[in-house]
């Protein structure tokens, strides 16, 4: 049996463990664009930071493919998937034939139409690469323009705050991390870094790029609002998308990424997909739904793999969480902002001086948390939330202290 997969990462190598546990002699092969041994992603803001080096972010040696007799083809960047021949194509034109095939190649950064976003000291972060570029920009830089309020954009401005850069964080939404808190955590989160060396402007984006007339090295930036702002760093957070490009021509279903069922196979037979790249059921939500998430990625790709060697395994669905361990710290999950006409709604919410605790129930079950300060029990309400746990309110008020 050949089995091929596409990615390198938390999805991917999960799902050769897999492999490789149920079945000892199959042949495997794992590809990745970039050439860097497995890394973990959620801590590239800590490399940008200075606080890890690229060794300490690996999460597999070199030794690890020889270990599982896993053949790593690194640094070569599949362009198209062939379901009838059952084939990859390899941008250098070779290609090599599959028995089954995962797709785990996670999302790209939309890259927003700002004119000179190819600048060199313009960029987005998903890569190892894109990390390395960003330090490198910032130790020459003084001041820093992040664009983009939510999670990504929000860590790497506070990772420029520790390499002493002064930083402007640009939002188009009238709060910081619309999509990670509700109203109340993103005053809070505001408010917590007042006094720092980051400024947050809200309702405005970045518009044009200033460069310097004779190097044409990035200066600054005009935002949509006419105001100016000195910058010799520029990060884009726009969000990320997953890529269609891979499936196009063939009957993989796509929608926001690639719908999978709970054995994580697409919807054409010896295909499956994991990870950042796939649409799941997603627990909170009760419906499909593209996450992002390292440990989404890494059961999903246990799973694809269990199934792909023939030993049944099913996906119970996802959770989105959003945790940071910097600043104010806090983590939210499942369902943070639901739909306010919904009555069947439950908002439980304990606010002292130095934190916010807030669970959201349904039906008695716990669809969504918040905390922010103290974030101790924050794993346990996962876990309720992923059980679909019937609940006391007298439990959850226990919860909430
Ligand atoms: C800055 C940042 C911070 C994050 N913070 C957190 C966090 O705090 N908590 C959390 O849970 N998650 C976090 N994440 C998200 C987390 O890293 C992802 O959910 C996780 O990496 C997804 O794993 P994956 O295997 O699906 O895809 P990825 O990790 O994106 O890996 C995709 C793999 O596919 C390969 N690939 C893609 N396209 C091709 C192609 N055409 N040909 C060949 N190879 C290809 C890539 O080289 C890579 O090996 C963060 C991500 C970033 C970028």
């Amino acid at each position: 049996m050949a089995y091929v997969i596409i990615g390198n990462s938390a999805a991917g190598i999960s799902a050769g463990e897999a492999l490789r546990e149920s079945d000892k002699t199959g042949e495997i092969v794992i590809i990745s664009q970039e050439d860097s041994l497995p890394y973990y992603k959620y801590l590239l803001c800590d490399y940008i930071s200075e606080r890890l080096s690229h060794q300490e972010m690996l999460f597999k040696p070199r030794e690890f493919y020889r270990e599982k007799n896993i053949i790593p083809f690194l640094g070569e960047k599949v362009i198209h998937i062939d379901t009838d021949e059952k084939k990859i194509l390899f941008e250098n034109r070779e290609f090599i034939t599959y028995d089954k095939l995962l797709i785990a190649s996670g999302v790209y950064p939309v890259t927003p139409r700002t004119p000179g976003h190819y600048l060199t000291a313009v960029y987005t972060l998903r890569s190892w690469e894109d990390a390395e570029n960003i330090l490198q920009t910032a130790r020459r830089s003084e001041r820093a323009v992040v664009m983009g309020g939510d999670i990504t954009g929000y860590s790497v401005a506070h990772a420029l705050l520790k390499l002493h850069l002064k930083v402007t964080l640009i939002t188009d939404s009238d709060r910081i991390l619309p999509h990670s808190l509700d109203e109340r955590g993103s005053e809070l989160i505001r408010d917590s870094i007042q006094n720092s060396n980051l400024e947050i402007i809200f309702k405005d984006e970045v518009a044009d790029v200033v460069r310097h007339p004779l190097d044409n090295k990035l200066v600054g930036v005009g935002l949509s609002s006419g105001k100016e702002i000195v910058c010799q760093l520029l990060v884009l957070d726009k969000g990320n998308k997953a890529d269609t490009s891979l499936v196009r021509g063939t009957d993989i279903k796509f929608n926001h990424g690639i719908e999978v069922n709970d054995k994580m196979e697409t919807t054409v037979s010896s295909v499956y997909a994991a990870g950042d790249v796939a649409e799941t059921w997603d627990i909170a939500f009760e419906g499909k739904k593209q996450n992002e998430g390292w440990y989404n990625a890494v059961s999903q790709g246990w799973v694809a793999g269990c199934n792909m060697a023939g030993t049944d395994s099913r996906y119970p669905g996802a959770i989105k969480i959003n945790r940071v361990n910097f600043g104010v710290p806090f983590v939210s999950a499942g369902l943070i902002n639901p739909n306010n006409e919904d009555l069947k709604w439950k908002v439980m919410v304990n606010e002292k001086s130095d934190s916010y605790r807030k669970i959201l129930l349904k039906n008695g079950m716990i669809y969504g948390m918040i905390f922010i300060g103290d974030t101790k029990g924050a794993d346990s309400i996962i876990a309720l939330i992923k059980a679909k746990a019937k609940m006391e309110e007298s439990t959850v008020l226990n919860l909430l202290i």
